[in-house]
């Protein structure tokens, strides 16, 4: 039997979410039926990524709440401890220029994880890095501008995708690699993406996932974005996984109470 297991979530701690106390969430994935549940906030981002200091505010905590965060985030899982299994976590972003920031962060605070989530949001692009998944506008004109095609940036995306998966697999942590499908987020608003290459490109993955030991995060939020409408894992690359033996965890990326659980009917149908 498949672990009921919710892998992908975030918290008041994330300020692009909602502020909602951490119960509403978790009370919830007790009432479906949830036996074990991840909190993986969003970390902190070196200062300076970007020139948007609104956006950049929004994105992450800054490093000063860290603390704050873990000491809430055990306080919920001893709170909790009878009922539900609540793993603490982190989803750390792929940032090649800042691999060190992340290390410390890691390093600071790893007899407390138990979770990464590992997720590429961003990609170099007109004048400085770029989220893929701020809104199309943003794709369009600081990254599609940027690299020409769809076909480059799909390319560059994977690129940074293994890339990650690479770095990551030297930690001694339970890890994933976060929504490997998220490049398709505003699919229908975009040029469309050539599904042939994207297919090549994750085949390729699947020997570096076997041999680095990095699950996958079967992310199902993009089945709640109208722009994207299916999971950020296609079926065909979970049914590949899951035959390889690979750890395919199911994640809600909740942001909202109301998001937990979501997409979950999806991934018992396809696993
Ligand atoms: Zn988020
Ligand atoms: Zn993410």
């Amino acid at each position: 039997m498949q672990l009921k297991w919710d892998g992908h979530t975030h918290t008041q701690y994330c300020y692009h979410g909602s502020s909602e106390r951490q119960e509403m969430y978790i009370d919830r994935a007790i009432d479906l039926g949830f036996e074990r549940y991840t909190l993986s906030e969003h970390s902190p981002l070196p200062v300076g990524l970007f020139k948007d200091t609104n956006l950049f505010k929004r994105l992450a905590m800054p490093i000063e709440e860290l603390p704050l965060y873990f000491q809430y985030a055990k306080k919920m899982k001893l709170l909790y401890a009878s009922k539900l299994d609540i793993t603490v976590g982190l989803e750390l972003d792929y940032l090649p220029a800042h691999l060190s920031f992340t290390e410390r962060i890691v390093n600071d605070w790893h007899a407390d994880l138990q979770d990464i989530i590992y997720s590429v949001h961003y990609l170099p692009g007109v004048e400085g890095i770029h989220c893929i998944d701020y809104t199309a506008e943003s794709f369009r004109e600081d990254i599609l501008a940027f690299y020409g095609s769809m076909e480059n940036v799909v390319n560059e995306y994977y690129d940074h995708v293994e890339a990650a998966i690479t770095w990551v697999a030297q930690l001694p942590i339970r890890k994933r690699i976060g929504h490997i499908n998220l490049i398709e987020k505003f699919a229908s608003e975009l040029p469309s993406i050539d599904e042939k290459q994207v297919r090549t490109r994750l085949e390729g993955i699947i020997p570096l996932l076997i041999k680095s030991n990095v699950g996958l995060d079967v992310n199902t939020a993009g089945l709640r974005v109208k722009s994207c409408g299916k999971p950020y894992v296609l079926e065909w690359f979970l049914a590949e996984c899951m035959k390889q033996g690979i750890a395919c965890v199911y994640g809600s990326d909740s942001h909202k109470p109301e998001h937990v659980g979501t997409g979950w009917d999806w991934f018992v149908k396809h696993i």
